[in-house]
């Protein structure tokens, strides 16, 4: 399971992991810094794509640009100012604005590269009796902290499962 994003641009799963990590491990000044950086490189590879020439360092304006180039994700722009602001300030940075800075960049990561709109077939692993089964999943299901249940076709138990950005 996982965002588009990962498949487009290189590390960028395991950066967005570092930042779902540092979070889950009550380390929101890492978390922070890192969903920052996830946004930025993603920026700047839609930019690549987009414009045919290399981007600039400076993520206000690539923040600025996208929102030029890719429509009207004008709240999710602002949040994104917030996050860019934070990291260039002394105060700590609470926990709950480093998830809220993990959903909106899981958020943007879609809105850049949007997931498949069709339902797509994938395999889960029973938590019970560790055979596999297959599932479908949904565009809606790949927003971070989505929790959804699915019944094992083997043991007939039922399995919860919370998305974290990289695995179920
Ligand atoms: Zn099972």
């Amino acid at each position: 399971m996982s965002l588009r994003f990962f498949d487009e641009v290189d590390n960028g799963k395991r950066i967005f992991q570092g930042s779902v990590h540092s979070y889950l491990h009550g380390l929101p000044n890492a978390s922070q810094p890192t969903a920052v950086r996830c946004l930025e490189i993603a920026i700047k590879e839609k930019y690549r794509r987009e414009e045919n020439e290399e981007p600039s360092d400076n993520l206000k304006n690539l923040i600025d640009w996208s929102g030029d180039h890719l429509g009207a994700y004008t709240e999710i722009q602002q949040g994104l100012r917030l996050m860019r602001n934070y990291i260039h300030e002394n105060k700590l940075v609470k926990e709950v604005d480093a998830l809220e800075s993990i959903r909106h960049t899981a958020e943007f990561l879609n809105k850049l590269f949007p997931p498949p709109q069709e339902e797509v077939e994938y395999e889960h692993n029973c938590l019970y009796c560790e055979s596999s089964f297959m599932g479908t999943r949904k565009p809606k299901e790949l927003i971070l902290g989505y929790e959804m249940e699915k019944k094992c076709t083997n043991c007939n138990k039922i399995n919860g499962y919370r998305f974290l950005g990289s695995s179920w």
